[in-house]
């Protein structure tokens, strides 16, 4: 067993250097390769440092070479200030940096990087190269180390503007450390990552990536919102854009601006969760806490929400310096920013403070009972229920005790009816027009606010509606845009849709805006003194009737949740109650024995 003799001999050798120890400088390359230990744990954290460094160099664009998971090569090629000849040696050198220069700077530091330890520490582990040109120069100028300072003055190379790391054969020198890393596959998703990372950072900088001579991601500048939703695409994936809402809300100097998976989108690690901090990745338990709280009643336990959110505010009021890897914040406000970022994600979702501004009122509650509060667990109870009622016999005491006033989905039958089960007995829900009064108040609510959220479609999708249409889809483009809905002319006869109704997401585009057209000519034939948004935004909400995309449990859960605080419509009802007495006497039976529900009729 050869894993015996080592540690003999080991233990041999720290006794005797444990012995003498008088104080002494550490060589520096010691001492680089000792800090290496905290800078550079793996390739994904030199990728880390480079990436920074070509960003704080102002690049636009990136290239990143990667060979065997970054082992055996990462080359990073920039096209930002370059540095300059006389320096090339000095970027190599410990506590050099051209970032901070006094303790005010350290203050209000504004770059990624600033201890200076990144360049020396890579190069104390690995056979670097590092070329430059700085802007002023006509060509390039290299330097090489291996395992520790240059090894001569800098020789003429070919360049372009711009800077090339080189860093080959990580760990050569160090096989302690090289033990620790992971098979390629691993240490290149760890890599991926970090450039992901980057690349919802910092949206106006190209990006390239190859892997073993692959191209695994390039991405051209986004600058506007098509390119931006384009690039997270590519990023998270366009399952993530198709199920996510975006926000932005700014208030207090603060703004939060990205987008939020939609609860049906919840993941089961936490692996889509990017928060950054004025442009900074930071992973912050109180942020954490923050989103969590506002997704609380939305997603099971033990499934996690998938976010891209940008926090904006001044730095003085967060403290960004605490933690070595920069990725924990100090914030002096805590309360007002946890605040903060709970009330938009939970108004972007439309639950909780955001949501509840008007006075949610108990309808047709049957036993008399106010509705219950949405306390946490709210959807797992939820499913308990369903999957224990749909299962087999339903017991009476599976309802708990604060069942809400429409209770809880069973079932959806055939025809766009719900089934659910409350204290009271069953109710039946009419789903479509449930759906539409729903949607209809919340697309009012967003009218009131200013206008309704929207959402880009990744493609935007071109539709002939002839061209008394079109002329009125530009000629009330700013009414049609306050609704969510961004038409616009594309020639004679058509017209492009960009954005829909955020909350209309998964009903399809072009019936949205064939039938808000439809209703824009008929009311504006008919001359009718009528509200036109009113209509119009009727003429979007009966669109979202037909919509299955959001049967989920959970959804239906949520869904009579909101139905509950709508205001009856008596020509119109939107569920029934069925008591055990209704259905006695449906089947003609003398009694039920138990006791006489107040109230057979559902009124909604
Ligand atoms: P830090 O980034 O903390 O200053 P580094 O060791 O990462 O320390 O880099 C040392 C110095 O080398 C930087 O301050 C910068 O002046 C220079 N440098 C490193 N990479 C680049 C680059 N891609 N483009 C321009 N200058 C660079
Ligand atoms: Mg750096």
């Amino acid at each position: 067993m050869r894993g015996r003799r080592f540690p003999i001999t080991m233990i041999g050798a720290m006794t005797q250097s444990a012995q003498p120890s008088r104080i002494h400088r550490l060589p520096t390359v010691l001492a680089n390769q000792i800090a290496a230990g905290e800078v550079v744990e793996r390739p994904a954290s030199i990728v880390k440092e480079l990436l920074e460094n070509c960003l704080d160099a102002g690049a636009s664009a990136i290239n990143l070479e990667v060979e065997r998971g970054g082992v055996g090569l990462i080359r990073v090629r920039d096209d930002g200030s370059g540095i300059h000849r006389e320096d090339l040696g000095l970027a190599l050198a410990r506590h050099a940096t051209s970032k901070v220069h006094t303790l005010e700077d350290l203050e209000r530091v504004s770059s990624l990087g600033f201890r200076g330890e990144a360049l020396p520490s890579i190069a104390s582990v690995s056979r670097l190269l590092l070329t430059s040109r700085a802007d002023a120069e006509d060509r390039g100028w290299q330097v090489v180390a291996e395992g520790g300072p240059p090894t001569g003055e800098p020789a003429p190379v070919p360049h372009p503007p711009g800077t090339t790391v080189e860093v080959r054969d990580l760990f050569y020198n160090t096989p302690a450390r090289r033990k620790f890393l992971r098979s390629e596959r691993t240490e290149f998703g760890h890599l991926h990552e970090v450039i992901k990372r980057i690349a919802l950072s910092r949206f106006d900088t190209a990006l390239r990536l190859r892997h073993d001579a692959r191209s695994v991601l390039s991405l051209s500048p986004a600058r506007d919102e098509a390119q931006r939703t384009r690039r997270l695409a590519a990023v998270c994936g366009a399952d993530f854009v198709e199920k996510s809402l975006a926000l932005e809300y700014s208030a207090m100097d603060m703004r939060l601006w990205g987008w939020v998976g939609d609860p049906s989108y919840s993941r089961s690690q936490a692996d889509l969760q990017y928060f950054y901090l004025n442009g900074r990745l930071v992973r912050d338990k109180l942020v954490q806490h923050a989103v969590r709280q506002a997704y609380q009643d939305l997603i099971y336990h033990g499934r996690h929400p998938a976010y891209v959110l940008y926090l904006e505010l001044d730095p003085s009021v967060a403290d960004v310096n605490v933690h070595p890897t920069k990725q924990e914040v100090r914030f002096r406000e805590a309360r007002l920013v946890h605040d903060f970022i709970y009330r938009c994600v939970a108004r972007a979702l439309g639950t909780g403070a955001g949501a509840d501004a008007g006075q949610a009122t108990a309808v047709g509650w049957a036993t008399g009972r106010a509705p219950a509060a949405h306390g946490p667990g709210r959807v797992g109870e939820a499913m308990r229920d369903y999957a224990s009622l749909s299962g087999g016999a339903p017991a009476p005491d599976t309802v708990p005790g604060d069942t809400p006033a429409l209770g809880r989905p069973l079932a959806v039958l055939e025809g766009g009816f719900l089934l659910a089960r409350n204290a009271a007995g069953l109710v039946l829900v009419d789903l479509r027009a449930a759906r539409e009064r729903v949607t209809q108040r919340r697309l009012f609510a967003g009218l009131e606010e200013g206008s309704v959220r929207s959402q880009p479609l990744l493609v935007p999708l071109s539709l002939t509606v002839g061209q008394r249409r079109a002329a009125l889809a530009e000629e009330h483009r700013e009414l049609i845009l306050s609704l969510g809905l961004e038409l616009t002319r594309l020639g004679p006869t058509s017209v492009a849709v960009h954005r829909i109704p955020a909350l209309l997401r998964g009903t399809d585009p072009a019936g949205l805006a064939t039938s808000l057209l439809e209703a824009l000519e008929e009311e504006i034939r008919g001359a009718e003194s009528g509200n036109l948004g009113d209509a119009l935004l009727e003429s979007l909400a009966a669109q979202a009737g037909g919509n299955a995309a959001e049967d989920s449990p959970e959804h239906l859960d949520g869904l009579l949740r909101e139905v509950e605080r709508l205001q009856a419509d008596p020509t119109r009802p939107l569920w029934v109650q069925m008591t055990p007495n209704d259905l006695a006497a449906y089947f003609r039976r003398e009694s039920t024995g138990g006791n006489r529900a107040p109230g057979g009729e559902g009124r909604g």
